[in-house]
């Protein structure tokens, strides 16, 4: 572990501002939201979360993924990712890049546009100062204070940072500003740990979840739990557009003056015509099999073809949801 006083912290930033794209937490009307930014005051990092996460840096909301010239026979793909450092994230949506790392990059067929940017941005994580009521990262382990994502871990302690690198990549960053850190001393580790231990007894969920139990989520349906839960949903998709760990895309070919277009964007399982095929067919045709669908998939089936849970305890879902829908209530249910 590392030392980095508020001072070489201020340093750091303007290094980093002045040499690279950064992308950081800003106030923008009353919410927090990630942005690049220009100049070290931008950033606004005693945050406590971003509305969104930032996701969108490595899956964006709509991207190109090829354009085809019939006349020509060209093939346009579109330019990897750009490199940039991503400041300030939050432990647990580090964690969901690391969830999400281990559903799209995994072999054979590894998302070639996720790949890139991951490879391109440093995450820089920040522990958080106080976490929210929604928040249960520490159901699952994934903050307050680390997550698994990220390729540098800042964790505020009295008198500056502790610095813990966790990636070649961050290894890089850190050694070109390397005049700025010392190793850390016992009395920092100290404060690390006394941090931890209140930060993880301030958190106010304490649930329990078993692994066991979970994957056997969906042969041990309480049905008539879900039904009633359903019937507060109002479909609006919003807990899984802010959700930074759900991935469902759907895919669009266009004609745009004469070229064949393919592009791809967000979509989400809560909607009705996502599962549905052209024949009408429709594996889940009704709110209750979706709203199903959502929590077996994110604890229960997720974790079993990927080894991760499907959701990182960031609680935006809780706090957006306009029905008042609650996943802590399921995870009771069946941690
Ligand atoms: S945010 Fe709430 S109402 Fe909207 S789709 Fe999700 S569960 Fe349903
Ligand atoms: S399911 Fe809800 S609490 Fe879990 S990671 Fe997604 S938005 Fe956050």
């Amino acid at each position: 572990m590392l030392f980095l006083s508020e001072d070489g912290f201020k340093r750091l930033l303007n290094g980093l501002v002045s040499s690279r794209n950064v992308i950081a937490p800003v106030e923008a009307n009353g919410y927090f939201d990630f942005k690049t930014i220009k100049h070290a005051g931008e950033a606004f990092l005693d945050y406590s979360n971003t509305r969104l996460p930032p996701k969108r840096f490595f899956l964006p909301q709509r991207e190109i993924v090829f354009k085809h010239d019939p006349k020509t026979g060209v093939l346009h793909e579109p330019a990897l990712g750009s490199e940039a450092v991503l400041l300030g994230v939050r432990p647990c949506d580090a964690s969901a890049l690391s969830v999400l790392d281990n559903i799209l990059l995994k072999p054979p067929n590894p998302d070639p546009l996720y790949e890139s940017r991951r490879r391109s941005i440093t995450v820089i994580s920040l522990s958080c100062a106080k976490p929210r009521e929604e928040c249960f990262c520490n159901v699952f382990e994934t903050g307050p204070v680390r997550g698994s994502g990220e390729d540098i871990t800042l964790t505020r302690i009295t008198g500056g940072l502790l610095v813990e690198v966790r990636s070649g990549r961050g290894q890089i960053l850190i050694d070109g500003f390397a005049s700025l850190f010392e190793e850390a001393g016992a009395q920092h580790l100290e404060k690390y740990e006394e941090l931890s231990r209140r930060l993880t007894k301030e958190m106010s969920s304490r649930i329990e979840i078993a692994r066991e139990r979970l994957v056997r989520l969906e042969e041990t349906l309480d049905e008539k739990f879900f039904q009633n839960e359903a019937q507060k949903c109002v479909e609006c998709s919003l807990c899984s557009f802010a959700c930074p760990v759900c991935y469902c895309f759907d895919t669009e070919d266009h004609l745009e003056k004469n070229v064949y277009v393919r592009a791809k964007g967000w979509d989400t399982c809560a909607s009705p015509v996502f599962t549905r095929m052209a024949s009408g067919l429709d594996p889940r045709p009704s709110k209750v099999d979706r709203f199903c669908h959502r929590f077996c998939h994110k604890l229960s089936r997720i974790p079993m073809a990927f080894n991760a849970y499907g959701c990182v305890g960031c609680g935006r879902c809780v706090s957006l949801c306009p029905a008042g829908v609650d996943i802590r209530e399921v995870l009771k249910r069946w941690g």
